[in-house]
């Protein structure tokens, strides 16, 4: 399963709007946005008009970054999103949202979805009471999101504890905090997506 390993918070710079890739660095003065908001690169500052092709790249590549997703991989969401009723842009971001490893960052297990993937990769996360360590798994209504008696060992289990205290997760999902545990309740709703 391919990633993208380059520097992330070019990324927020090349596009020009904040993407919280990082978790808590994205909200202290630390974060490289904040102090040079303009593109990387020593033409940076060069004016530019953006074509409307431009543009909608730009908001794709927007997705795509937040969701930390591949190109082809991200092709394949969008022609699922085409092929079911509704309109395109929703689907495609119901389909993003129920990645297991957004859930798990929705739910605040991870301060972003790069370390929420990670606990998926290194099984600390359970699916239905079984190890899940597929981070683009599709979560289901009703699947139950938790810990592995691994990860509930390691060191982020204790971090996430005090990180989801007076957490609310979006409507769509439900946290038992004293647990750890979380549960699908219905679709992702796109407005509460941001
Ligand atoms: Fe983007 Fe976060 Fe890096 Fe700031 S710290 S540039 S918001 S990824």
């Amino acid at each position: 399963m391919a990633r993208y390993r380059g520097a992330v918070c070019r990324i927020c710079r090349r596009l020009g709007e904040k993407l919280y890739l990082k978790g808590e660095k994205c909200y202290t003065p630390r974060c490289p946005f904040e102090r040079r908001p303009f593109a990387p690169g020593q033409r940076s500052m060069r004016r530019r008009k953006v074509s409307d092709r431009g543009l909608q790249l730009r908001e794709k590549q927007k997705g795509r970054a937040s969701y930390g997703i591949l190109e082809r991989q991200f092709r394949r969401y969008y022609e699922e999103a085409a092929r079911r009723t509704g309109i395109t842009g929703d689907n495609l971001l119901r389909i993003l949202e129920l990645r297991l490893d957004n859930v798990v960052y929705r739910l605040g297990f991870a301060d972003s979805r790069a370390q929420a993937r990670q606990l998926v990769r290194h099984g600390h996360i359970s699916l239905n009471g079984r190890k899940a360590d597929i981070p683009s798994h599709v979560v289901k209504l009703n699947d139950v999101i938790a810990w592995t008696v691994r990860g509930a060992k390691s060191e982020f289990y204790a971090v996430a504890q005090e990180q989801i205290k007076g957490r609310t997760p979006p409507s769509w999902l439900t946290l038992e905090a004293e647990k750890m545990m979380g549960r699908v309740l219905a679709a992702p709703v796109p407005e509460e997506i941001g």
